[in-house]
Order: C-alpha cells, then sequence, then structure tokens
C-alpha cells in the first residue's frame, strides 16, 4: 500500500516547490476581515530525503474541535518525529474563524458540507476549493482529526469509509481504542477525496470546547504508528501499545425516556450489559428519579455530558 508513484519527489503549493529533504511554512490567504485585515492559512510541509508516502494531518476542519488542533500542535513541535521517508503535510488550524467564534461552522456555513467548494462561493466553499486543489493533489491519504459536538464526548475512535479497503487498513494501523466503517456524507472531505481516490481517515475524540488528555494522545499515538509503519520516522520513537482496536459493527442513541437532570454513572468507553443501569434522569423538585438501562450489550462510544436533557435526547451512543 502506498509503495509506488511517489509524490512526494517535489511537492508543490501555491507554486512554491518544496524538494526532497526541504521543509517549508506555506501561507494561504483565504479571507480579509472588514477591518482589512488579511487572514491566510498556514501550511507546513515537512518532505524527507526519501522517496516515501505523503500523508495530509489536518486539524480543525470544525473550528470548535480544540483537542484536534491541539494534538497536531503537539506533535508539530515535537522534534523527536523528523520525517526521513515521504512527506508529511500539516494543517493545523484549517477553520480559523470557527476558532476564533469557538463555532464548528466558518460564517454560518459548515465548511465539511461544503465540498468540492468553489472559487467564487462563499468562505466554507472557498476554503474547500483551495484544500482541494492545492493541496489534495499532493498526497497519498489524509488523517482528519475531529471531536464531538454539543456536549456529546467521543471516546477515541477512528472511522474509515467501509467501501475503501486502504482506508480500513489504515485504521488498524491507527489501532485506537474504537474503528468502524462509516457512510460517506455528501459534500464532506472524506466523500469528496473518496470521489479523488485518497483515503480518509477521521479521528474522532474528546468533545468541543474542551481539552481531554486522553484524546490528544490517542490521537498523537495513532498517528505516530502510521508515520512509523511506513518508516517516515525513526524506528526508535516510543508509542506506548494499545490492546488491539474493537471494530464497532452496529451503533445506536439511547435516547431520554424522561425530560429532567441526567446524571451518568458509567465512564465513556466501557462496556455495558443489557439491562445495566448507567444513569439517572431526575426531575428537579426530587420526586422522580428514572434509570437509564443499556438496551443491549456493547460499548459506550458516545457520552453526552450536558446535564440537562428533554425527552428524546441523546444520551449515550451505544457501539456492538
Ligand atoms: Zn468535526
Amino acid at each position: 500500500m502506498f509503495n509506488t508513484d511517489f509524490k512526494n519527489k517535489e511537492i508543490i503549493v501555491r507554486g512554491e516547490r518544496i524538494g526532497l529533504g526541504e521543509s517549508k511554512l506555506i501561507k494561504i490567504p483565504v479571507d480579509r476581515l472588514p477591518t482589512g485585515t488579511l487572514i491566510e492559512i498556514p501550511i507546513y510541509v515537512f518532505n524527507g530525503q526519501e522517496l516515501g508516502p505523503t500523508i495530509l494531518l489536518q486539524g480543525g476542519l470544525h473550528g470548535d474541535e480544540i483537542n484536534s488542533i491541539e494534538l497536531v500542535r503537539r506533535m508539530l513541535i515535537d522534534k523527536s518525529y523528523k520525517i526521513h521517508r515521504g512527506c508529511v503535510i500539516v494543517v493545523p488550524l484549517l477553520n480559523i474563524f470557527g476558532f476564533l467564534d469557538f463555532s464548528r461552522e466558518m460564517h454560518g456555513k459548515d465548511v465539511n458540507r461544503s465540498f468540492p467548494g468553489s472559487r467564487k462561493g462563499s468562505l466554507a466553499s472557498r476554503l474547500a476549493y483551495y484544500l482541494m486543489k492545492e493541496i489534495i493533489k499532493n498526497v497519498d491519504f489524509a488523517i482528519d482529526y475531529h471531536t464531538g459536538g454539543a456536549q456529546r464526548s467521543n471516546y477515541a475512535q477512528i472511522r474509515y469509509t467501509p467501501q475503501d479497503e486502504r482506508g480500513k487498513l489504515l485504521s488498524d494501523i491507527f489501532n485506537t481504542p474504537f474503528k468502524f466503517g462509516s457512510k460517506l456524507i455528501p459534500k464532506s472531505f472524506r466523500n469528496e477525496c473518496f470521489k479523488n481516490n485518497i483515503p480518509v481517515i477521521v479521528y474522532e475524540a474528546g468533545e468541543s470546547l474542551r481539552l481531554d488528555e486522553f484524546a490528544i494522545q490517542q490521537g498523537i499515538y495513532g498517528t505516530l504508528r502510521v508515520l512509523k509503519h511506513f518508516k517516515m520516522i525513526d524506528s526508535d520513537v516510543i508509542i506506548p501499545e494499545n490492546k488491539k482496536s474493537i471494530e464497532i459493527i452496529k451503533r445506536s442513541w439511547l435516547r431520554a425516556k424522561a425530560a429532567g437532570i441526567f446524571n451518568a454513572k458509567i465512564k465513556n468507553g466501557s462496556s455495558v450489559k443489557k439491562g445495566e443501569i448507567i444513569g439517572f434522569i431526575m426531575d428537579t423538585y426530587g420526586e422522580t428519579k428514572f434509570p437509564v438501562k443499556a438496551p443491549k450489550d456493547g460499548y459506550i462510544i458516545t457520552k453526552n455530558n450536558f446535564p440537562v436533557v428533554n425527552l428524546g435526547d441523546p444520551l449515550f451512543n451505544i457501539g456492538s
């Protein structure tokens, strides 16, 4: 896999050429604020001495998913991850506007529903367009980092495209606690890359606007496993071992059967048994206390952390 037709002999981003053994920071101008301030997206290119695969590591496609930005930042500053073979292109924060607004979106639009984008479209659409035009043509595959939204925390998990055998293999190499095939969403980054024959695996961990050390570390370790697998970094970089990741076949939301204050009694990532009480929903006056029971055997792969729930609100996503 990815062992012929290497693209890193020369990487070209916005007319800048990066040859073997070269590194460069390239800033892609995307917009000007009403104040005249130019907004640029920094792209780091680390091209190794040897020919090899080219990988895109992408954080902050959703601007409020800070774990994704933080884990990319930590890898970026760690000098022990020098690239010897192949090339790594790093986008630490794609959606700068969402980051500043504490929002998933970019000026009210979801970049991850704006692909393939257009040169004259909305800001989100232009960003999607330039990402495909300037970056994706250079890469063999991408790791796209995300978190849960709306105060729902994902336990470290990889999502791959079921009909893409290479994405499945990459998720095996990444080896984070959970993995599963996930349908392509129209106009998403993963969908557009799939159309261009570029596998994308999506790492989902933690929740938006909250740092989660476990999520950050698992994201870094998984990425290092991939880089090491393709002999891109030193073989002596130490990566803690994980148990083999659990493949989830079915996922379903367990929803609130009553409104009230939700108190989870189980940790994210735990295994559960059918009928086990995994939380309670109480009214505010202490008159009722509904137990929340696991409807099947499985694993908690997403946990709602918002304490006030209405009837039908999602509480846990249970994978089996
Ligand atoms: Zn996201």
